[in-house]
Order: C-alpha cells, then sequence, then structure tokens
C-alpha cells in the first residue's frame, strides 16, 4: 500500500493493530510526527464499551457510543494511515503484518502486507464459549456493537411474539423469560438495563406482559462480581432480589437450545430451563492473531491469558524488542479493563516519542564515529552519548486504579473507589449520578457527550423506542 502512505523514509515506521481502548488511546496521546503510522483494525471506529449495554435496551443510539477512528487521527499533526482491515499474520522477525479486508464490499485487492519497524498489538480479545454447545447458534453476545443490536432485535422479538393473539400462557412464560450467563460486571449490567426497560416501558408499551417478565443471572462461582468488595456484591444482591432478577449461583450453563437452556444445579442435577432470550456475557480468551504470534516464542510465551510483556510493555521473547502488546490480549497483573489498556496506551505514547528520540540520537552518533575525528566531533559524540543513556532510560508502565464502577439497574449503581490508601464502597442512587458523570465525562469527544446526554434526555421524556429494525 506504500503510495496511499504518507510515507517518509527518513522516518521509521510505526503499525498499530486495533482500534479499541488501548490504541485509542495510544492514538489520541502519540506525537505522530515522530513515526509513519498506520493503523489497521476491522472496525473503523472506537467502541466506548461501558455504555454497550445501554445499547441493547435502546437507551441509547448505536452511534452515540461509537467514535470514527479518523475522528482522532484527523487532529493529528502528521498524517495517520487509517486501514480497515483484520490483520491475519505477524512475522515478528521479517517485521511484516499480513492484513485482509474482511468487510463486505472487496476491491481488486483485498489482502496485503506492511513492515513495520514498531508493532503495537492491540487487538483485545473475543468471546469464549468454552465449545458449549448451542452457545453460539442460539445465544446474544455482547461485546461488540452489532451484539448489543443482535440482543435489542431478539429480545422486542421475544415480547412481540408473546404479544401475538391466542398464544399459550407456559408458550407467553417461555417467551418472556431472560437468561443472563455470567455474574461478571458485564452480566450484572445487562441484567440492570433489562430491568430498567422492563420497569420504565414494558407497563406502558405492553401492559399485558408487563407482569409475566423474568430475568434470571447465571454464574458457575458462588458469588456474582468477584472483583468488587463483599459489601457491594451483597448490595448488588439485595437490589436484584427486590428488582425480581434471580441470581442462580454455583450453577452451569451446559447448553443453550433454541426454547430453552440447560443447566447444572448446585447439586448437579440437570435442569432444561424455558426461555426466550439468552445472552452470553461469559468471559473473554484470545483472538487466533494473538495465539498464532505467541507460537513463534514458546519459551516465553506460555501464559494462556495473554500475552507476557516486559515492564515496558514490550512482547516476551521478541530478539530486538520491536512488539509492544496492551490491553485485554496482554497478560499482565491488571485485570483486562478498559481503565488498565487506555492508561497502557497512553504510557506507551510516551515510551515511542522516546524511543524516537533514542533512534535519532544514535543514528546521529553512527555518522559522527564513521567520520573523520575533528575536536569538535568528539565533542558532540559525547555528548550525545550522554543524552543517549539519559533516553535510553525509560521507566516502566505503572497502574495507577482510579476504582471499579458498574451499574446494576434501578437507578442504582456501585463503586469501589481507592481512597487514602483504602477503599470506599458505595452504592446506590448518588453512585448512579456518579456513575452516569464519571463515564460521560471520559466519552472521547465533546460530539460522543452530546449525543449521550441527548439520548438519555430523550428516553426520560419519551421512553424507549421499541420498533424493531
Ligand atoms: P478492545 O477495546 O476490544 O479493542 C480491540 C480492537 O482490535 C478493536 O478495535 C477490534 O476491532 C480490533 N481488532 C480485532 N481483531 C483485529 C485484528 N485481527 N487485526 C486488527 N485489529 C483487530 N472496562 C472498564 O474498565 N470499565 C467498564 O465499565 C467496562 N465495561 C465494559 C462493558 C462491556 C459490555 C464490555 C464488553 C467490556 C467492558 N469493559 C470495561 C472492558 C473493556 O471494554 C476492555 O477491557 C477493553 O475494551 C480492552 O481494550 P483493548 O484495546 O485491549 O481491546
Ligand atoms: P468475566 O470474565 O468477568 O465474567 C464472566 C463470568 O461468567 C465469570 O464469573 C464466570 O464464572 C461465568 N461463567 C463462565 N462460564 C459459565 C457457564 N458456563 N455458566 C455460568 N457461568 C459461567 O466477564 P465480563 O463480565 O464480560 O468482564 C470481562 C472484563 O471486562 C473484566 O475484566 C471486567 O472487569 C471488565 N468489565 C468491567 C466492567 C465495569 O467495570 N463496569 C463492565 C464490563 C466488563
Amino acid at each position: 500500500p506504500g503510495e496511499q502512505l504518507p510515507h517518509d523514509p527518513s522516518k521509521k515506521t510505526l503499525v498499530v493493530l486495533g482500534s479499541g481502548w488501548g490504541a485509542t488511546s495510544l492514538l489520541k496521546s502519540l506525537d505522530t510526527t515522530d513515526y509513519n503510522v498506520i493503523v489497521i483494525s476491522p472496525k473503523n471506529y472506537f467502541l466506548f464499551t461501558p455504555l454497550l449495554p445501554s445499547v441493547a435496551v435502546g437507551t441509547l443510539s448505536p452511534r452515540s457510543i461509537l467514535q470514527p477512528t479518523r475522528y482522532v487521527t484527523r487532529h493529528k499533526k502528521r498524517q495517520v494511515s487509517v486501514i480497515e482491515a483484520s490483520a491475519t499474520e505477524v512475522d515478528p522477525i521479517a517485521k511484516t503484518v499480513k492484513f485482509e479486508d474482511t468487510s463486505e464490499i472487496q476491491g481488486l485487492v483485498s489482502m496485503t502486507t506492511v513492515n513495520y519497524d514498531y508493532l503495537v498489538f492491540a487487538v483485545g480479545a473475543e468471546v469464549q464459549t468454552f465449545n458449549i454447545p448451542g452457545v453460539k447458534e442460539h445465544g446474544c453476545f455482547m461485546k461488540e456493537l452489532e451484539d448489543a443490536e443482535h440482543m435489542q432485535r431478539r429480545f422486542l422479538d421475544c415480547l412481540e411474539t408473546a404479544a401475538f393473539p391466542g398464544q399459550t400462557p407456559d408458550e407467553v412464560s417461555r417467551l418472556l423469560h431472560m437468561v443472563v450467563v455470567g455474574g461478571g460486571p458485564t452480566g450484572v449490567e445487562v441484567s440492570g438495563e433489562l430491568h430498567d426497560f422492563l420497569e420504565q416501558d414494558l407497563h406502558s408499551w405492553y401492559p399485558e406482559l408487563a407482569n409475566h417478565v423474568r430475568i434470571t443471572l447465571v454464574e458457575a462461582l458462588p458469588s456474582v462480581l468477584p472483583m468488587f468488595s463483599k459489601q457491594l456484591i451483597e448490595y448488588t444482591e439485595s437490589t436484584f432480589k427486590e428488582a425480581k432478577i434471580d441470581i442462580l449461583t454455583k450453577t452451569m450453563v451446559k447448553e443453550i437450545k433454541e426454547k430453552s437452556v440447560v443447566l447444572q444445579m448446585p447439586d448437579k442435577s440437570v435442569v432444561d430451563v424455558p426461555c426466550g432470550l439468552v445472552v452470553w456475557a461469559a468471559g473473554n480468551k484470545l483472538r487466533k492473531v494473538t495465539q498464532d504470534l505467541m507460537a513463534r516464542f514458546p519459551d516465553a510465551q506460555t501464559n494462556r491469558r495473554g500475552i507476557t510483556v516486559d515492564g515496558h510493555l514490550r512482547m516476551a521473547g521478541v530478539p530486538d524488542g520491536s512488539v509492544f502488546a496492551i490491553g485485554d490480549c496482554s497478560a499482565t497483573s491488571y485485570a483486562p479493563t478498559a481503565q488498565v489498556a487506555s492508561q497502557e496506551g497512553a504510557y506507551l505514547a510516551r515510551i515511542l516519542t522516546q524511543l524516537a528520540k533514542k533512534d535519532a540520537l544514535a543514528a546521529r552518533l553512527n555518522a559522527l564515529q564513521d567520520a573523520p575525528a575533528s575536536e569538535e566531533a568528539k565533542q558532540e559524540v559525547e555528548g550525545l552519548q550522554r543524552q543517549l543513556a539519559k533516553a535510553e532510560k525509560m521507566r516502566p508502565f505503572q497502574y495507577s486504579h482510579q476504582g471499579s464502577l458498574a451499574y446494576i439497574g434501578s437507578d442504582k449503581a456501585i463503586a469501589d473507589l481507592p481512597f487514602f490508601n483504602g477503599n470506599l464502597a458505595t452504592g446506590g442512587v448518588a453512585t448512579y449520578l456518579f456513575w452516569r458523570s464519571a463515564y460521560i465525562s471520559t466519552l472521547f469527544s465533546l460530539r460522543n457527550r452530546v449525543l449521550v446526554a441527548n439520548d438519555w434526555i430523550k428516553v426520560k421524556l419519551f421512553g424507549r423506542d421499541v420498533s424493531r429494525e
């Protein structure tokens, strides 16, 4: 793709894979004058995942939580190439990335290779199904924008089908049973959002169905939200109880069928529970492109959770340190969250600036050392060596935890916040207001803030839109 890129042969090429939390945060902070920057991602936008469950129930419209990657890159000092494609193979020795256009419309060329000097690997993760039968076919995921749209369509279809004249009471009850699998923050937030829809809109849109809807949250572990403090887990459980959301802990989903979900109960008995919708929020696994890259360094890359990196986020095993990995595709001592990915991205932007400085100093030093030594040149060499030694000292990445926040429905949120070396656990309506303002203020652009605030006001005034696209 050489001729399409703003290529400057005197600069090194930085290839960034992904346009999610890690990559977007990197791009926002990066000084692009130092490099030829190429961003490759199958999505030409950044998705604000914390508000994805709100899209699934129609509180927010899909476009409000997207930010085109070109919106970020067009403000950069030096032009950045944005390519909508999936990276299919990284060769860390030849330093190349093979990528493919996986979108609906293909041109004459749909696969090619690019060389890099530095690679930032930020491809995130994908949904883990554990190869449980029926999950792919019948479950709704909650990871990508299309997942939320798919869930909204299915959910509204269940309501309309239940409202079909002559439906038997058992069938109505099945269609209106919504099962959410996974008691991590995604599953809890989806359950909370579903409840809000039912509570706030169902009574007015579908009065005859309102009392028949049930939500069940299924979790294999002994409790939901293991990453939150005990009192917030209890607060969530009691809020769900009030909201009539059933929580089944120590219960494993064994299969999803077209009209039911098969559960293994705590006493190991297996039951087939009829339901209309199953949302699968049971965690993530590595993408194939990540697994393939890790397999190139079998001795250094042994962590099944993701890419092992050093303190500067360089992939372990890569001989020249040219590959960095950030976000959910890497395995660090931190949880795979947006907060961690975005701090890693911002850190890497600083490291890359320092590397560019170091590389320029090293090049100048080489040129001087090859030239005949005059007194002046000797002095410059000494100066450059001192500067280079300074530039080589790079601080390792340090994560600063800003707290964990989750929406649990009924206008309530929970928050574990770091507080004077301790922890402040709060839950309730005030926390919810904090949740809203925290999220709206971390949205990347003013445009998104306006769109989200507008959607929230629209729902307060007119209720959610129940038309099915
Ligand atoms: P992602 O943001 O997933 O980005 C990966 C990028 O790589 C995407 O742009 C993708 O299109 C691209 N990509 C995929 N395959 C390829 C390929 N082959 N080649 C090139 N590019 C590729 N975390 C929090 O801290 N707080 C929250 O409130 C929160 N809420 C969440 C709610 C939901 C519903 C979900 C699903 C997650 C939530 N998270 C939250 C977790 C958070 O979204 C992730 O930890 C975060 O997205 C990780 O960032 P990332 O950059 O590693 O990956
Ligand atoms: P998760 O991995 O945190 O939770 C998945 C849950 O599903 C686990 O508790 C697991 O025991 C359960 N599970 C797996 N298989 C099951 C089965 N067959 N039957 C029943 N239960 C099963 O996944 P997540 O909630 O999607 O979160 C992923 C990451 O994103 C986490 O790091 C999380 O912190 C982050 N996140 C954060 C927020 C927030 O801060 N508000 C919101 C969403 C996600």
